[in-house]
Formats: structure tokens, C-alpha cells, sequence
């Protein structure tokens, strides 16, 4: 694979190019790094959202993969040919998802709990606990700041609070009301999988999640994953923010259906 020689850069920013069910993909740069953490919609989707918000895929330096669910690898093939993008992936996911991420043109594995780096940009996986091989969020220390993406969690582990702690930016997952999924269209088995352990994150626990590691330097929250069945943005923002209280924490929600503004770090 050859070198990335574009030579250009973005402002360093935080931007969820999409979040939920139907895909997922953010975009981080620091100014001479940018990444993208799973690339969950199409890739002419994904190069739609980042040239709505000023972002060149030429820039891009490499795909880091959570998991190989289909709402974050949609794109990742298309995407690490069509720029020679190398992908970091775990070993157990990358098996899991050959057939459809397809040839790449570099893999680089990572394990859970080792951190590895990206030119400035230092990045620690960590386990998540999730129905799928080897799933993983992450804390990305850049030197504007240490961000953390936590969503597909199916409980808030004691090691998700340890490694959110510190963080400045925290993209948190707000998956579902509880009420919503339990009265909603999905069927029985799939209820239990959504609030099941290795689901997904209710708003409640979400915002006890956020009780316990809120700081003062913690300057914003992204709320993601949020079930368009069982959720709205309204309603997560308004139970997980509530009590953030004497705590300067900005909030947002992430879409579906398009991206998030850019938030600078
Ligand atoms: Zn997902
Ligand atoms: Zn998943």
C-alpha cells in the first residue's frame, strides 16, 4: 500500500457521519490524522456526508472496525480499496466478516486492551459486551483531546466506566426507551436480544453510565444508536441529560438519516 501523500488536513473535529441500526460511521481528525471508526453505510453514502461537511476521504489515514455487524462494515471494502486505506480490525472480527468486507488492501489487527497508534493519534480498543466476535469501543487520545465511542453495549461493564473516565468527547450510546421496546413493533426474541446483555444500551442506563463518569472537563456528549422504533432523539437527550446538572456537558443527538455537524475539538 502506498503512503497517504494528500498532504491534506482538516480541522481537528469530531463528526458523526451516522448512527443506528440501518449504519454507523465517525469521523475523527485531529488536524494531520483523520480516521474513520466503522463504516457502516454505503461508501458513495459515506463520501455523500463527508463532502456535506467539508471532509475529504482522500485525507482519510485508515477504517478502525468495532464489530462485524453489518450497520459498521457496510462500507468498508468500497472504501479501503477505492482510498488504499489500511483497516484495523481484530483478528475474531475480521474472520467473521471476510466475505462481506471482501479483499483490502491492508489489515492491521488489534486485540482489546493493547493500544496501538495512528501517526498522532493514539488509540485504545476495549471490550464491549455485545453478541458479536470480538466487539470493541474505543478511547482515541489526540492532542486536543481524548475522545471515547461506547455504543453497542449491551450493559456498562466496570471496564467501559474505567476507560469513559478522563474523556473530553463521548460519542454514548442511547439506544432504546424502555417502555417504547417493550410495547413496540419488534418481535418477542428480539426485544430480549436489544435489552438483553449483549444488546444495546437503554437511555437510563445510559445516563447512569454518565452519572458515574461525568467530569468537569468532560465538554461533550453525542448521544448515538438510537433506535428509530424504539427511541427519539427528544426523548434520549431529555433523560440522559437531565441530572447532568452543575456539570457544563454539551449534548447532542446522533441521526440515522444524516450527519451530525462537525464538532470541533
Ligand atoms: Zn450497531
Ligand atoms: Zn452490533
Amino acid at each position: 500500500m502506498s503512503p497517504r501523500t494528500s498532504g491534506m488536513t482538516s480541522s481537528p473535529c469530531l463528526c458523526v457521519l451516522a448512527s443506528g441500526s440501518k449504519g454507523n460511521s465517525i469521523y475523527v481528525s485531529s488536524g494531520t490524522t483523520s480516521i474513520l471508526f466503522d463504516a457502516g453505510l454505503s461508501g458513495v453514502e459515506i463520501e455523500r456526508r463527508m463532502a456535506s461537511r467539508g471532509l475529504d476521504p482522500e485525507s482519510l489515514d485508515a477504517i478502525v472496525v468495532s464489530h462485524e455487524h453489518t450497520d459498521h462494515i457496510r462500507g468498508v471494502g468500497v472504501l479501503a480499496r477505492r482510498y488504499g486505506l489500511p483497516v484495523h480490525i481484530a483478528h475474531e472480527t475480521i474472520e467473521a466478516a471476510t466475505t462481506s468486507i471482501g479483499r483490502l488492501p491492508a489489515v492491521v489487527h488489534f486485540s482489546c486492551g493493547s493500544a496501538f497508534t495512528i501517526k498522532d493519534m493514539a488509540i485504545h480498543p476495549f471490550s464491549v459486551s455485545h453478541d458479536a466476535a470480538a466487539p470493541a469501543g474505543f478511547t482515541i487520545c489526540t492532542p486536543f483531546g481524548k475522545i471515547a465511542i461506547a455504543t453497542d453495549l449491551g450493559i456498562a461493564t466496570g471496564m467501559v466506566r474505567q476507560h469513559l473516565k478522563d474523556c473530553t468527547h463521548l460519542v454514548l450510546e442511547a439506544n432504546h426507551d424502555p417502555s417504547m421496546l417493550e410495547n413496540g413493533p419488534y418481535p418477542w426474541p428480539l426485544k430480549q436480544r436489544v435489552k438483553g446483555r449483549t444488546g444495546h444500551l437503554s437511555n437510563e442506563s445510559a445516563r447512569e453510565l454518565l452519572m458515574d463518569i461525568v467530569h468537569d472537563n468532560l465538554a461533550y456528549v453525542v448521544l448515538a444508536h438510537i433506535s428509530q422504533q424504539n427511541n427519539t432523539p427528544e426523548k434520549a437527550l431529555s433523560v440522559v441529560a437531565a441530572r447532568c446538572g452543575k456539570h457544563p456537558v454539551r449534548f447532542s443527538a446522533a441521526l440515522q438519516d444524516r450527519c451530525c455537524d462537525s464538532i470541533a475539538l
